[in-house]
């Protein structure tokens, strides 16, 4: 482009005078409307919106990166000092610890002192080496890991004893860090609905059928307002409650199918 402009420029020179002045004013006449037609292209909401997109998704990618950054080295050793509930506790450095890929019953359900109970007694004093994902910390500033201690993985033994349920999140299905814990925590959950145990022998009002959105990891009951008017197609459905748990989804908080 630019040596074509180059060559039709000194051939209008080369003929010099009048015709040379016309042809540099027609050439500049030609620059402001390719200009203005560039401008009108980007005004248009449709390219808008684009520009949008990809200011906020170089944004997001800032804080992915920003989040794959480790302020720990992965192979950290620390003291549990304290149990927060069934799936957190306080690390010597101060540090609150979120174990990955589980979810244990909240304060008031059923065996939320039974986890507790079992987690205290599994981490309390004892040197604890910390399994992390791309992802070290969540959006509270916690760390998120699998937490071995004593030769025992926490978070596994949590789901064998059925004093936790698995929860994931899509970013735990990508980790090819975290994939072989994952496999893990599917299996130990497996065995604990196998077995009927803990959270698993409790009894529960069942329904026809269960459903979930096509990209979601929770599944509910038919009429749960999470899926509520939504189309059929948009929906997976399944005849028993054990073949969603299977494949690693997790109950929805609301209607606890
Ligand atoms: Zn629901």
């Amino acid at each position: 482009m630019g040596e074509l402009r180059k060559g039709s420029l000194k051939h209008a020179s080369g003929r010099g005078s009048a015709h040379g002045v016309a042809e540099l004013a027609r050439q500049r006449r030609e620059r402001r409307k390719a200009r203005r037609r560039l401008q009108a292209r980007f005004n248009r909401p449709v390219w808008r919106i684009t520009l949008g997109v990809v200011a906020l998704a170089i944004i997001l990618l800032g804080r992915f990166v920003e989040e794959v950054s480790f302020d720990l080295a992965p192979e950290s050793r620390f003291d549990v000092t304290k149990v927060i509930d069934g799936d957190t506790v306080e690390l010597s450095g101060g540090d609150r610890l979120r174990l990955l890929f589980i979810d244990s019953p909240e304060r008031g359900q059923p065996f939320y002192d039974s986890a507790l109970a079992l987690l205290d007694s599994l981490t309390i004093n004892k040197r604890a080496s910390l399994i992390f994902g791309r992802r070290q910390r969540d959006g509270y500033g916690r760390l998120l890991a699998v937490v071995e201690a004593g030769n025992v993985n926490v978070n596994q033994r949590l789901l064998e004893r059925g004093f936790a349920n698995i929860y994931l999140f899509k970013d735990n299905l990508k980790d090819t860090l975290l994939a072989d814990q994952l496999q893990l925590m599917l299996e130990a959950q497996r065995k604990a609905i196998h077995n009927r145990v803990g959270l698993w022998s409790l009894e529960r009002s069942p329904e026809d059928y269960y459903l979930s959105s096509h990209s979601s990891l929770r599944f509910h009951r038919p009429g749960c307002r999470s899926v509520a008017g939504r189309q059929h197609t948009a929906l997976d459905r399944y005849a028993a409650r054990e073949e969603p748990l299977v494949k690693g989804l997790s109950p929805c908080r609301n209607c606890r199918p």
